[in-house]
């Protein structure tokens, strides 16, 4: 029993950080425009993550301060997230290629999970083709800090790291 309660607190810490990655990539495009929408990678383990999008110049300190406040917000505002099971075609066709990342979703998948976030006046405020696991709603993932971002300008790839809290 104890070592099913320590697993259980492990993937609770990684569906957290998991479902602030969707929070971060909602600020990302906020405060660096749609230039920045598309992710290249992510990473996620326990309460460490790390959002890679692509993008042409390192953001400044200011505009991370900016992504950190608003996805802060975007938590205490307890927004819902919600999974739609439809199929590919019908996902395209109403949400467009905002729902995928850089990495493709392989083409013999045809039913995608739609893991949508809605603002409070019920736009969205991040949509990801995404079958991972996610809290019900925002409050869950607690406070995000971001770390120090990487750039290195050949790859235009900034690379933004966060911790989970508590
Ligand atoms: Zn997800």
């Amino acid at each position: 029993m104890v070592a099913d309660l320590s697993y259980t607190e492990e993937y609770i810490d990684e569906v957290r950080a998991h479902t602030a990655l969707h929070v971060i990539k909602g600020a990302v495009v906020r405060v660096l425009g749609e230039d920045a929408m598309w992710t290249a990678s992510t990473y996620v383990s326990g309460k460490h993550g790390r959002l890679t999008v692509k993008f042409n110049r390192k953001p400044t300190p200011e505009e991370i301060k900016a992504i950190e406040e608003l996805a802060n917000k975007k938590i205490e505002e307890d927004l819902p997230v919600e999974v739609k099971v439809m199929p590919r075609k019908e996902a395209e066709k109403t949400y467009g290629n905002v729902i995928y990342d850089l990495y493709p979703v392989p083409q013999e998948v045809r039913i995608l999970y739609i893991t949508i976030i809605y603002d409070k006046d019920g736009s969205i405020w991040n949509i990801n083709a995404c079958n991972k696991r996610h809290t019900k709603s925002t409050k869950y993932i607690g406070r995000i800090k971001l770390g120090k971002i990487r750039f290195r300008a050949s790859k235009q790839l900034p690379e933004i790291p966060f911790d989970i809290e508590p």
